[in-house]
């Protein structure tokens, strides 16, 4: 490959440079948009790349509508630039979550709360306690993630597709994408993978593990009534599981609340169908499941606007999620790979620089093996396929981002290597920023002699 200030050139053609940062951020989701956010926070002159035309990844364009997995039930695990987010979508009425004193076991809370999405679905016990978490709008988090972009003068491009990255003597430099102007070129002297299907360390020939988990077209239902919903739940309980049953054969595959409440009346989100046997990096079957999902959706509204479910006789599908509910595909074979042990064992890692609910992420599973100067966040960071599927909600994917992005400041700011850099000072500046890295372990943490 050749360079000079305004083109690259390889045997794949020439490609005119774009930007040039300090931090090249690809993958405007929640890892990748607080990613940007924390480093232009700490001073990084950032680029930030989308390949849709809106940010959030599968928190908007995947319709994923309630942030969860950040609390350990006495403390609010998972703060920083996620809970920003939820306190600046609030203030516009796009975000609801429990008050402290509605967070407990009680049937009346469980009433009042279950259909938001808050409650602990961990729990063994019945009815299962209200928790802290969030339910919000997929335009709410559109219209907070520009005003950050915008506050933090980050440089935002989307419609811009990454398809290669640019690596020299092992250390990637860059990225090439291809946009509706051509193949353009972006520089950065960190990058961040934030593609969620490590598109980006993939290129680069970082090792990795190739998982897969259901495959879900997430779509929104308008012209619900939810209260009439509810009271026939709790007044008609025998009547109620008789027929969301029969929603649940109809759709074949869905957690145990196929519908949650929005910020917006009358609109319900629906987390199904979900679909096994897809790989969400293939194009024929992402394809095949976005024909398969929607065959699913229309024969379920077909049925409910026939069948007598009270509160569902007039509704009608408002959109199917744009960003096709992929959960897993490569997962990094980092520096550390965490096990489905490491997160339900609770243990803590002395590197440790992100929360979820009540387990720790360490560094090094943010580090890819062989690359340098390439960081990784969010749902395909380095972890086991049965520990990724525990540990990738929204929050603690923000937590990571934001780690990532604190870490590549630093290590500019230092004339160092992401890998060299001092994680204790990553860990006070993650904490002085407002968020909580896990350098503290809670109390019922795992301390193990072997994790380092
Ligand atoms: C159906 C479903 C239900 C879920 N339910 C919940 C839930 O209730 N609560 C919860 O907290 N979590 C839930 N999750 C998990 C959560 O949504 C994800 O793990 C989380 O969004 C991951 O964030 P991310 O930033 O790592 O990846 P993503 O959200 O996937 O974001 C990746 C971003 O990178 C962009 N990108 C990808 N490839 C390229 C490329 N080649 N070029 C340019 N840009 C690219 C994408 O467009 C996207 O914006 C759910 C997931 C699914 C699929």
């Amino acid at each position: 490959m050749t360079m000079d200030q305004s083109f690259i050139a390889d045997s794949a053609g020439r490609a005119p440079v774009v930007a040039d940062a300090d931090v090249l951020v690809v993958g405007g989701g929640p890892a990748g948009t607080a990613a940007a956010i924390a480093a232009a926070r700490n001073g990084a002159k950032v680029t930030l790349v989308e390949r849709y035309p809106y940010l959030g990844g599968l928190a908007s364009g995947g319709m994923v509508l309630v942030l969860d997995d950040m609390t350990n039930g006495p403390e609010i695990t998972v703060k920083g630039i996620c809970q920003e987010f939820i306190d600046r979508m609030a203030a516009h009425g796009m975000a609801v979550y429990p008050p402290a004193e509605d967070r407990r076991q009680h049937i009346e809370m469980w009433k009042k709360w279950s259909r938001w999405g808050v409650h602990d679905f961990h729990s063994h016990t019945r009815p299962q306690p209200i928790t802290y978490a969030a339910a919000f709008d997929p335009d709410g988090w559109k219209r907070v993630s520009c005003d950050m972009i915008r506050e933090n003068k980050i440089d935002l491009r989307l419609h811009s597709w990454f398809s290669r990255a640019i690596v020299a003597d092992g250390r990637i430099t860059g990225v090439v994408c291809e946009t509706k102007a051509g193949r353009q070129a972006l520089m950065g002297k960190v990058v961040i993978d934030a593609t969620g299907d490590l598109d980006v360390a993939a290129s680069a020939g970082a090792a990795f593990t190739h998982g897969s988990y259901i495959l879900t077209t997430v779509f929104r239902l308008g012209g619900v009534d939810t209260d009439a919903a509810e009271k026939f739940q709790f007044e008609e309980p025998e009547k109620f599981l008789r027929l969301d049953r029969e929603v649940k054969r109809v759709i074949g595959g869905s957690w145990e609340m196929w519908w949650l409440k929005t910020p917006l009346p009358g609109v319900v989100w629906c987390n199904c169908p979900h679909m096994t046997g897809y790989d969400g990096v293939k194009v024929e079957d992402l394809t095949k499941a976005e024909f398969e999902g929607r065959t699913r959706i229309y024969a379920m509204v077909d049925w409910l606007r026939k069948a007598p479910l009270p509160g569902f006789e007039k509704c009608f599908v408002v959109d199917v999620a744009p960003q096709t509910g992929v959960r897993q595909t490569r997962l990094l074979d980092g520096d550390y790979v965490v096990s489905k042990e490491d997160v339900t064992e609770r243990v803590h890692f002395r590197d440790s620089v992100a929360r979820g609910r009540d387990y720790y992420t360490p560094y090094r599973a943010l580090l890819p093996k062989k690359v340098e100067q390439l960081l990784v966040a969010g749902r395909h960071y380095s972890a086991t396929p049965a520990a990724q599927k525990v540990s990738r909600e929204i929050p603690p994917c923000m937590a990571m981002g934001e780690a990532c992005g604190i870490a590549a400041s630093m290590a500019l700011q230092g004339n160092t290597a992401v890998r060299q850099i001092d994680v204790t000072a990553l860990q006070k500046k993650i904490r002085a920023a407002g968020g909580d890295p896990g350098d503290i372990p809670a109390a019922n943490a795992k301390i193990l002699q072997a994790a380092e």
